[in-house]
Order: structure tokens, then C-alpha cells, then sequence
């Protein structure tokens, strides 16, 4: 079996910019993208901050110019979830499902996915009203009633961009206020078919197969109500997707890969580094995870040289 001097585990920003730069240094990368290739952008509407795009780019299709770049410099992609990983010894170990893959170095830009509530009601209705993208689901609810859930950027995003179709969208949130950021609190304030429901956390999601409502409460009084809606919106934030990687390297009590000498991208263990949301607790941007993964890069192609 040959050895790998990079492999690039996760394809959102981050793990396609790292590939670029890894590609254009002749490092040959091989890139586990995972069943579901793109990452969170593929899940994102239009964006509006990536530098370069004037006039705004839809997510999957810039993730689409991220791949067409890294493949252009000879980039391999593999199609398949990392089940397991060994990084006790040289070559490092990246296991796909049965097969064993080994390399030099290791680059960890899996990112992170949806953080839901946590109720049974909202697992039992997934996909009949509660959802966690608005992109996807947001056409099914023309003239209908929702709710969002959260306070941050994601849930004023997908209440804004949910108007779209909907008749209108109630924002519930725990507390009375946003931690959004203030053009993204004004767009939604101003949005005369979005209004906020606060201090108040959701007990359940009511509907046997479909969506017809959610029960509250109010964290301040106490008092328990019910909001009528048809769809169910989450958008409380992410969790990183580190689940195996547990004991293999160090990561923080939330579960994201702590890095050791910021600005580099280096891990707890020489020769695997990490880029992108997978290591971010901060800004969490497209434009950083892009960012971290051409240092990702550029720091395996120091670390190769380092073992000459
Ligand atoms: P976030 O900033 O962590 O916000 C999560 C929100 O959900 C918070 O308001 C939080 O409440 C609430 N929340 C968390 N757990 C909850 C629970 N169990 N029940 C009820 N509410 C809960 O996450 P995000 O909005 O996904 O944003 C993540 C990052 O991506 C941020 O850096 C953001 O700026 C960025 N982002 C940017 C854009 C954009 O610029 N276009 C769009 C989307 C995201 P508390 O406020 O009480 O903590």
C-alpha cells in the first residue's frame, strides 16, 4: 500500500482550499469528502460575504467552484465517511469503513452540523414540518405559518429568507436578546413578516404527522402557551463532527480539535492538523475555514520538508 503525504479528511472550504494548495505544491492530496460533499454551505442560501462574489453566490455553487479548483490541480476524491482514525505512529492510519488508508500527514476539516433542541416530538417530525435548512425546505411552506428557533445569525438568516414563502415567521428565542449580529438583528426586525417571541424555550412540537404547532414556555413568568405553525425551523447553532477523533488527539470539552501554536494549524499530534469549523469556536466564517486550510496546507508542506 502506498502512503499518502496528505490526506484531507472533510470538503467544505476549508478542506477544498487546503487541497488547492496542497495540489498546486505537487503534494499529490487525497481528499475524503464524505458521503455528503460541500459541507454546511451546501445547506446555506445565498451568501453574501464571500469576498470575490459582488453580487452574491448561492452556497452549493461556490462549493462547487471549491471543487472544480482542486480538482483542476489534480486533487482525489474519495466518496466515503472516515470511520476511524490512528495517529499513534507513522505512517498515520484514516480508516474508510473497511479499508485502511496510510499517510504522512493528516489535514481534519470535517466542520460541524446542526445542534437540535433535543425533544422526541422534533425527531418524530423531522421531515413532516421541523427542519433544521431553510434552503432546502423553505419552498415546501408557501403561505404557511413557521417558526424559527434561535437568536444567532443562522436563525435571522433562515427567518429573513423563510418570507420568502411563508406568511409569516414567529422567531422564538430564550432569551430578550439577539446574539445575532446587528445587520443581521435589523434585517430581521425590519422584516414586517418576522416577529420574535421572547424569553422562551420550546417544550415540544405538536402534530401527529405533520407540524401543527409548538408548546412554550416562558422562562420569566412560567406560563405555558401554544404557537400555532405548519414548519418548525431550528437554528440554534452546530456541533463539531469529532465524534472519531475522541481519545485520538486532544479536543476541547465541546469537542472541537485544539489547535497548539495558533496561527498554525497544528493538533496535539505532529504531522496532523486542523482547519476550518472543525477548530473554531469563534468565526466560523466560509472565508475563515478557507483561510485555515491554506495554512493547513502550507503547514504540511513544512512538516513534510521537516522529515527530510
Ligand atoms: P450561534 O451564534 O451559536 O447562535 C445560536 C443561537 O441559538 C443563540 O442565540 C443561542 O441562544 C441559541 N441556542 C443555542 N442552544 C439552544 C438551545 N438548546 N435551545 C434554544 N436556543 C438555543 O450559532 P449560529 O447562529 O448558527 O451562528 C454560528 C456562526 O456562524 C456565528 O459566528 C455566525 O456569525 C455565523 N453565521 C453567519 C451568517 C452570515 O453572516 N450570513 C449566517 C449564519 C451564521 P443564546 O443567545 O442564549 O446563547
Amino acid at each position: 500500500m502506498s502512503v499518502e503525504n496528505v490526506i484531507i479528511v472533510g470538503s467544505g472550504p476549508a478542506g477544498y482550499t487546503a487541497a488547492i494548495y496542497a495540489a498546486r505544491a505537487n503534494l499529490n492530496p487525497l481528499m475524503i469528502e464524505g458521503y455528503q460533499s460541500g459541507g454546511l454551505l451546501m445547506l446555506t442560501s445565498e451568501v453574501e460575504n464571500f469576498p470575490g462574489f459582488p453580487k452574491g453566490i448561492q452556497g452549493p455553487e461556490l462549493m462547487s467552484h471549491f471543487r472544480a479548483q482542486a480538482e483542476r490541480f489534480g486533487t482525489r476524491f474519495v466518496q466515503k465517511n472516515v470511520t476511524d482514525v490512528d495517529f499513534s505512529q507513522n505512517p498515520k492510519k484514516v480508516m474508510i469503513e473497511s479499508e485502511i488508508l496510510e499517510a504522512k500527514s493528516v489535514i481534519l476539516s470535517t466542520g460541524a452540523a446542526t445542534k437540535w433542541i433535543g425533544l422526541e416530538s422534533e425527531q418524530r417530525l423531522l421531515g413532516k414540518g421541523v427542519s433544521s435548512c431553510a434552503t432546502c425546505d423553505g419552498a415546501f411552506f408557501r403561505g404557511a405559518k413557521l417558526v424559527v428557533v434561535g437568536g444567532g445569525d443562522s436563525a435571522m438568516e433562515e427567518a429573513h429568507f423563510l418570507t420568502r414563502f411563508a406568511s409569516h415567521v414567529t422567531v422564538i428565542h430564550r432569551r430578550d436578546t439577539l446574539k445575532a449580529s446587528k445587520i443581521m438583528q435589523d434585517r430581521a426586525k425590519n422584516n414586517p413578516k418576522i416577529s420574535f417571541i421572547w424569553d422562551t424555550e420550546v417544550l415540544e412540537v405538536l402534530g401527529e404527522d405533520a407540524v401543527k404547532g409548538c408548546r412554550v414556555r416562558n422562562l420569566k413568568t412560567g406560563s405555558i402557551s401554544e404557537v400555532p405553525c405548519e414548519g418548525f425551523f431550528v437554528a440554534i447553532g452546530h456541533e463539531p463532527n469529532t465524534s472519531f477523533l475522541k481519545g485520538k488527539l486532544d479536543l476541547d470539552s465541546k469537542g472541537y480539535i485544539v489547535l497548539n501554536h495558533r496561527p498554525t494549524t497544528n493538533t496535539s499530534i505532529a504531522g496532523v492538523f486542523a482547519a476550518g469549523d472543525v477548530q473554531d469556536t469563534i468565526y466560523r466564517q466560509a472565508i475563515t475555514a478557507a483561510a485555515s486550510g491554506c495554512q493547513a496546507a502550507i503547514d504540511v508542506e513544512r512538516y513534510l520538508e521537516s522529515l527530510h
